[in-house]
C-alpha cells in the first residue's frame, strides 16, 4: 500500500461518450511508436463488449482468498482491432471513402448499441476506462520480473520499461486489461495516470480536456478534495467491478437517471427506468442500491430546500471544483529525495495459497 492515493470520480450521468478524453490521451501519450492501438483512456457503450472485446470475461485479479486469478491474453486482430485508416486522397478522384484494412474489430465498435428493445426499453450508458491504479495490482501481482510498481508518494501504478521483458503476465493479471504490449519495443506499457502533469499540479489530460466535467481528482486522504467527499464522506461513488478484489481506485457515480419505458402503446410508464439495476449491481455491487437512493434523496431535497452540497460538488461549476492536486506536496518530495517507487509488500498476493504457482496463466493465442 502507498502512503497516499490519487484517486478519480467519474459522474457517469454526464458523460456524453464523446470521447474528447480518449482523444486527449491518445495525442498525449499513444499516437505512435507502436501504441497506436492503445486506448489508456477508451469510453465504451454499456451493455456492450467493450474493449479489449469482452474484457470482463478474460480473467485476471483475485479470488476471494486472495489467489491471483488465471487470465487471457487478447489477440490483437480480434480483440483489440487492427488500426486502419481511409483513403482520404483519392476522395478527391471520386473514389468511395474505404478502409485501408478490412476491420471486424475495434475501440468503440459497438457504440451507442446498448440492450432492450426499441422503443419500448432500449438502453445504454458510457463508461470511461483507465488504470484503476489499483491498491493490490492484479498486474503487479503477477510479474515475475518485479517489472510494475506502486509509488509511495501517490499511488500511481508504473511499468519499469528498464525490467520488462515483454512476458505479458500483466496482460493476463489486470482483470480490467488495462496493461497494452507495445510490439516494437517488445514491452508492456499502460495509463501514467499523466504523473509528469500531476506533479506540476495539472489533472490528467482526459480530467482536464472532459467535456461534460465528469471528473474529479484529488488525494484520497485529503479531507477537503472532491474525491474524498464523494468516495469516503457522502459514499456516492463506488469502484468498478470490486470483485475482481485489485481495490481500484478510479470510482464511478453510477446512471441515476434514465428516460421511462414505454408500455405496447407507446405510452410512458410512469415511475419505470430503463436501466436495469441488476446490470448497475453486476457493474458497482450490491452498494449501488444505497447510491442511488441517496442521490435521488438529494434531488428531491434540492427541489424542496434549494439546498445539496452532493449536488453542487456533481455540477462543478469551475475546474478548481474538480481538481485538488498540490504542485507543492511533489516539490517537497523532490527536495527530500524521498518517495522514490516503492515495491510494496502486498499483502493479498503473498497470503493467497497458491500466488507462488503463476505458470497456470495461458499466454499464448487469443480469445474468440
Ligand atoms: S487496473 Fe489493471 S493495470 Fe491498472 S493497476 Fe489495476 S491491475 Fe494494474
Ligand atoms: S470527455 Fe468526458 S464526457 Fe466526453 S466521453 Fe470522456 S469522460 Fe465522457
Amino acid at each position: 500500500m502507498s502512503k497516499r492515493q490519487l484517486a478519480m470520480v467519474m459522474d457517469l450521468n454526464k458523460c456524453i461518450g464523446c470521447q474528447t478524453c480518449t482523444v486527449a490521451c491518445k495525442t498525449q501519450w499513444t499516437n505512435r511508436n507502436g501504441r497506436e492501438y492503445m486506448y489508456w483512456n477508451n469510453v465504451e457503450t454499456y451493455p456492450g463488449s467493450g474493449y479489449p472485446k469482452n474484457w470482463m470475461e478474460l480473467g485476471g485479479g483475485f479470488d476471494a482468498a486472495g489467489d491471483l486469478q488465471e487470465g487471457v491474453i487478447p489477440n490483437l486482430e480480434a480483440d483489440y482491432g487492427v488500426p486502419w485508416d481511409y483513403n482520404y486522397e483519392s476522395l478527391a478522384n471520386g473514389e468511395v471513402m474505404t478502409p485501408d484494412t478490412d476491420p471486424t474489430w475495434g475501440p468503440n465498435w459497438d457504440e451507442d448499441e446498448g440492450a432492450g428493445a426499441f422503443p419500448q426499453d432500449n438502453y445504454f450508458f458510457y463508461i470511461p476506462r483507465i488504470c484503476n491504479h489499483c491498491t493490490n495490482p492484479g498486474c503487479l501481482s503477477a510479474c515475475p520480473r518485479d517489472a510494475i510498481f506502486k509509488r509511495d508518494q501517490d499511488g500511481v501504478v508504473l511499468v519499469d520499461l528498464d525490467r520488462c521483458q515483454g512476458y505479458r503476465y500483466c496482460i493476463a493479471g489486470c482483470p480490467y486489461k488495462k496493461i497494452y504490449f507495445n510490439p516494437k519495443i517488445s514491452k508492456s506499457e499502460k495509463c501514467i495516470l499523466c504523473f509528469p502533469r500531476v506533479e506540476q499540479g495539472l489533472p490528467p489530460a482526459c480530467a482536464q480536456q472532459c467535456v461534460g466535467r465528469i471528473r474529479f481528482v484529488g488525494f484520497l486522504d485529503d479531507q477537503e478534495s472532491q474525491v474524498h467527499k464523494l468516495v469516503h464522506k457522502y459514499k456516492v461513488a463506488l469502484p468498478l467491478r470490486e470483485d475482481y478484489g485489485t481495490q481500484p481506485n478510479i470510482y464511478y457515480i453510477p446512471p441515476t437517471e434514465a428516460p421511462p419505458k414505454f408500455d405496447a402503446e407507446g405510452r410512458i410508464i410512469e415511475g419505470s427506468n430503463r436501466i436495469p439495476v441488476e446490470e448497475l449491481e453486476k457493474l458497482f455491487g450490491p452498494e449501488v442500491h444505497r447510491v442511488i437512493k441517496t442521490i435521488k434523496g438529494e434531488i428531491e431535497k434540492r427541489k424542496e430546500t434549494g439546498k445539496s452540497e452532493i449536488l453542487d460538488l456533481l455540477i462543478a461549476y469551475q475546474h478548481s471544483e474538480m481538481f485538488r492536486l498540490d504542485n507543492n506536496y511533489y516539490q517537497e518530495i523532490a527536495k527530500g529525495n524521498v518517495g522514490q517507487a516503492v515495491h510494496p509488500v502486498d499483502e493479498r498476493y503473498v497470503k493467497g495459497a497458491h500466488t507462488k504457482a503463476i505458470s497456470h496463466f495461458s499466454v499464448g493465442g487469443g480469445h474468440h
